[in-house]
């Protein structure tokens, strides 16, 4: 039994655009492969994830789900591109007729000669913050279905045509009672092309494809973010004797960085300083993407969770000249495993110590004790 795809987002049946993709993008990072090495569980999950969404932020395969559930995309209808493969028993034809027609592929799929769009393609491609930053050109090899240059898509032999199916006189469609009703369904013989081939083609078995690996170069632009899908048009499987080709979609997403998280086009990189830096002030160095070095100055008496921005050391902004910034964010690590020495110099620290040193502190239990007395009297 197939999950419910709402229930698989954990979004209700009336979550709009928005929604869902923050509730995919919430789970799509919590299950991603990369953040559950060898966890074949959280990998089903990540599938299912990116299925529920692929179809429910597409407006017309969401209403047809709100429709017919899952039945909507058993066998055929949406082409692969939809990864939705399955078995929807004696029910597969009315449901291909009813959304063949409805997700505008119906009369593609089987116009005159039996041309048939080729299947969209999916190819999932990860890269580093370095390379979202930089742009790059990335070579990729899909395998696809490509026309059979022997009989150039026909699917017959050079010389020979395919004929005219006489099981459907062309039509590709055939009439059958099924009970009370009159069903148009697809013709058997040639699977709605109208056509069938009598001395098939050698090299691709009269399937008029063959599948074989293609080198493209995609381009990434600077400043893509995690989650983009770009559409390569006509990239994808070739059609079938002689249709449009599929569409080709890159799936991007960007890899955890090390030491810098990004939100939009800013960046954070969480330091930790010593004690007595924070203390005493100092310096230190943070490579930045731009592949240079900045200096930060840590001025005396630095708190923990204090910010410093570096101006345009963020990411740049897609298409555009701007660059968002970088965050210096300080943590401050309390000193362990003193020596003995260590030990008698803070205790004498200690004691020369004011209120003036720690304001925040004193304060604070100063107070504390004042909202005691208040309860207490
Ligand atoms: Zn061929
Ligand atoms: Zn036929």
């Amino acid at each position: 039994m197939k999950r419910d795809l709402y229930e698989t987002l954990g979004v209700a049946k009336t979550a709009d655009e928005k929604e869902l993709k923050s509730a995919f993008r919430k789970l799509a990072m919590k299950y991603h492969p990369d953040k559950n090495p060898g966890d074949a569980e959280s990998e089903k999950t990540f599938k299912e994830i990116n299925q529920a969404y692929e179809t429910l932020k597409d407006p017309q395969k969401r209403a047809a789900y709100d429709r017919y559930g899952h039945a909507a995309f058993e066998q055929g209808g949406m082409g692969a591109g939809a990864g939705m493969g399955g078995n929807a028993g004696g029910f597969s034809d009315i449901f291909e007729d009813i959304f063949g027609e409805m997700m505008g592929g119906g009369r593609q799929r089987r116009s005159a000669g039996g041309r048939e769009r080729g299947a969209d393609l999916r190819y999932n491609m990860e890269i580093s913050l370095e390379e979202a930053y930089a742009g790059k050109t990335a070579q990729i090899r899909v395998p696809t279905s490509i026309t059979c240059d022997v009989c150039t898509g026909t699917g017959a032999k050079p010389g020979t045509k395919p004929t005219t199916c006489a099981t459907c006189q062309g039509s590709g469609r055939v009439r059958a009672a099924q009970g009370f009703f009159s069903i148009e369904r697809t013709c058997p013989t040639c699977q709605g092309r109208g056509q069938t081939i009598t001395d098939p083609c050698t090299k691709c078995h009269g399937h008029g494809r063959i599948t074989e690996e293609r080198s493209l170069s995609v381009n990434i632009p600077a400043g893509i973010e995690d989650g983009t899908r770009i559409r390569l048009s006509g990239e994808g499987e070739a059609g079938v004797r002689g249709g449009p080709a599929g569409d080709l979609y890159i799936f991007l997403s960007v890899k955890p960085h090390e030491f810098y998280q990004r939100d939009g086009a800013d960046l954070y990189c969480s330091v930790p300083i010593s004690m007595t830096t924070a203390a005493l002030g100092g310096k230190f160095d943070v490579a930045t993407l731009d592949g240079t070095k900045s200096r930060v100055t840590v001025p005396e008496g630095t708190q923990a969770g204090k910010q410093f921005r570096l101006k345009g050391k963020g990411m740049p902004v897609l298409r555009s000249s701007q660059v968002g910034d970088l965050y210096i964010q300080m943590q401050i690590e309390t000193p362990q495993k003193l020596t003995k020495r260590q030990r008698e110099l803070l205790k004498e620290f200690e004691d020369l110590s004011s209120k003036e040193n720690n304001p925040e502190s004193t304060g604070f239990f100063a107070r504390m004790k004042d909202f005691f007395d208040t309860l207490s009297d």
